[in-house]
């Protein structure tokens, strides 16, 4: 592990790790921002549109075409970073994960107390009858898909012009206002109110482990440059 996120560590009492699509890169899931992310890379309509409540609403067929190719990612697994941060959860070290990513990957690797802010590509649920389904409602359909009631299955994340489930946020911002060393990684910080949380800090220590500059370098104690599963990698 790098020897500043270790001091910092061992130095507290409890933290908390506030995360986002980098986290997953090094699993080959590709986040937004970076320069092979989805954000530069060429479609219709740009990702912000696809995955907005109005797209999903007028253009459902083609929210699912991209949805499918782009979102959701049934190869991937945890990378060292998702299991480093299960085994600090298993020591006693880390009180929570507040995550902006939606697949899955932390409670894959072992993490219990994961408040997934977007929600999560493996619940779905039915439009109309409000039935929940799997993942596999979603891979092993076509098109739109549909509920044994002829409602449409639509997936429990937050799209763009959605609001964040309440008692997420509340658990999320408890989370981060009571932990004495937060952890921010893979994340930049573009995507509000997720970012705005961070605010709710009143401990001693962040460290910051991003590859690239954020609005909130400033603030942080430590900054780590290196791959998040680099940062986090057991040496011994
Ligand atoms: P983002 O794409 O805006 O930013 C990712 C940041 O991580 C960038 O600053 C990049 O430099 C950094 N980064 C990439 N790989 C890294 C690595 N290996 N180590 C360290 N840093 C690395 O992502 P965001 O801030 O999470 O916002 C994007 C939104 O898209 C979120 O709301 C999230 O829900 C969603 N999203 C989720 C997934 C997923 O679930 N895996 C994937 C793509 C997008």
């Amino acid at each position: 592990m790098n020897e500043k996120l270790k001091k910092a560590l061992d130095e507290c009492k409890s933290a908390v790790f506030f995360g986002g699509a980098g986290v997953s890169t090094e699993s080959g899931i590709p986040d937004f921002r970076s320069v092979d992310g989805l954000y530069n890379q060429k479609y219709k309509y740009p990702p912000e549109t696809i995955l907005s409540h109005t797209f999903f609403m007028r253009n459902t067929k083609e929210f699912y075409d991209f949805y499918r190719e782009k979102m959701i990612c049934t190869y991937a697994k945890p990378n060292r970073a998702h299991i480093a941060l299960a085994e600090l959860e298993k020591a006693g070290k880390l009180k929570a994960i507040v995550t902006q990513n939606i697949d899955g990957l932390h409670q894959a690797a072992g993490s219990k107390v994961v408040y997934e802010l977007h929600g999560s590509v493996h619940r779905n649920y039915c439009m109309k009858c409000h039935k929940f389904y799997g993942l596999e409602a979603i891979t092993e359909s076509k098109g739109i898909p549909e509920c044994t009631c002829g409602g449409i299955i639509k997936p429990d994340v937050v799209l763009y012009e959605e609001g964040l489930d309440e008692d997420t946020i509340e658990n999320a911002v408890t989370a981060i206002a009571t932990c004495d060393l937060l952890i921010i990684g893979g994340t930049s910080l573009n995507v509000y109110p997720a970012a705005g949380f961070l605010r709710y800090f009143r401990g001693n220590k962040i460290v910051l482990i991003n590859k690239s500059e954020t609005s909130f370098d400033s603030k942080a104690d430590i900054i780590i440059r290196d791959p998040i599963g680099q940062a986090f990698a057991d040496e011994s």
